[in-house]
């Protein structure tokens, strides 16, 4: 009942401003973002890479000019050139958003976000690790797939990403299986139309399975990215039906999201990668957190009355 307005709220500028400002804003961030900064960020990061993999989220969305597209790629270079460093890239790639890089800029996003996205996947070559593109809402997913269709022709390793709320996300799936792309299945976190998603969260999961099918019994890289125990235990399944072994696909899950979890299936022998968030846009992807789950809320609101 929760979710439509909270996401609502995720892109209100006026919300944003209310909360991002707030004295305990940083307190109650630091469950799901690893830091304000790299340098905050890099003793999670480290810790993480222990026993996990991770990919890396520089936090921005809906960029409106040009300049703060630069920003981003300017970040995500020196981030790479960290890890690169740090010896870290081995265990860690990094996740994009294509809307941080310009795509919806009004004269010609795509093509600048493109050629940005280019800059990032040769910096990430350089440093010896992979690229994924998040996905953002239905509007954005032509656009995000035709690009990772041309990335992949110098860069084979860039990561899709396809939500098995979408109606079209089966299809999308075989396409990406044929084309032996690393496809990261996530349910979606975004408000759909019905027109374009199911809005049944039974729907979305049977979904889901259709699409971890196709995917595991294809040439995909399957990164089943889900906290769902049933989910999870269907896919280890149809992994094993498929004839894959451990190594030939991966669970992902969320920085501060059933940690314990996390390690269990990594020590397990699972490939495991955690997705983790950092910087100072973290408003959009916190908000998405709340919505996802009335804990969560819960846990929010407390933090507002104890402040
Ligand atoms: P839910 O339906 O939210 O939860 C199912 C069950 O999982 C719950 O009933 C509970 O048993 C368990 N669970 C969930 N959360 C918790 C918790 N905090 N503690 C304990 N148990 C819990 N979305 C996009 O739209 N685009 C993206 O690019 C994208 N990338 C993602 C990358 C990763 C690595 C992950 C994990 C998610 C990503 N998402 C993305 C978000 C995703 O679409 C979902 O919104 C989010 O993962 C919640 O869905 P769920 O599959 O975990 O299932």
């Amino acid at each position: 009942m929760l979710r439509r307005p909270l996401l609502a709220a995720a892109r209100s500028t006026r919300c944003r401003q209310l909360i991002e400002h707030a004295p305990f804003a940083s307190a109650l961030i630091e469950r799901f973002v690893a830091g304000q900064n790299l340098a905050e960020a890099l003793p999670a990061i480290s810790a993480l890479a222990q026993d996990r993999l991770v990919t890396l989220d520089h936090l921005g969305e809906d960029v409106t000019d040009a300049e703060t597209a630069e920003d981003t790629v300017q970040a995500y270079t020196q981030l790479l050139a960290e890890l690169d460093r740090t010896g870290l890239a081995e265990r860690v790639e990094v996740s994009v958003k294509l809307s941080a890089l310009g795509q919806a800029l009004p004269q010609d996003g795509e093509r600048i976000a493109l050629a940005n996205a280019r800059r990032i996947c040769a910096a990430a070559q350089d440093a010896g690790t992979t690229v994924t593109l998040d996905m953002e809402d239905h509007t954005t997913t032509d656009s995000t797939l035709d690009i990772h269709a041309k990335l992949r022709a110098d860069y084979p390793w860039v990561g899709a990403v396809v939500q098995s709320y979408l109606r079209r996300t089966e299809q999308d799936c075989r396409d990406l299986a044929a084309a032996g792309a690393r496809v990261r299945l996530c349910k979606g976190a975004y408000d759909e139309p019905a027109s374009v998603a199911y809005r049944n969260q039974q729907d979305v999961d049977r979904s889901y399975v259709r699409c971890a099918r196709v995917l595991m019994q294809g040439s995909a890289y399957p990164m089943i990215a889900t906290h769902d125990p049933r989910l999870i235990g269907i896919t280890q399944a149809l992994a094993v039906e498929s004839g894959r072994g451990l190594e030939d696909f991966e669970f992902q899950m969320l920085y501060g999201v059933r940690d314990t979890e996390q390690r269990r299936l990594a020590a397990a022998g699972n490939r495991m990668r955690v997705y983790v968030p950092y910087g100072q846009e973290w408003y959009g992807y916190y908000m998405r957190r709340i919505a996802e789950r009335p804990a969560n809320l819960a846990f929010f609101l407390r933090s507002l009355v104890t402040r």
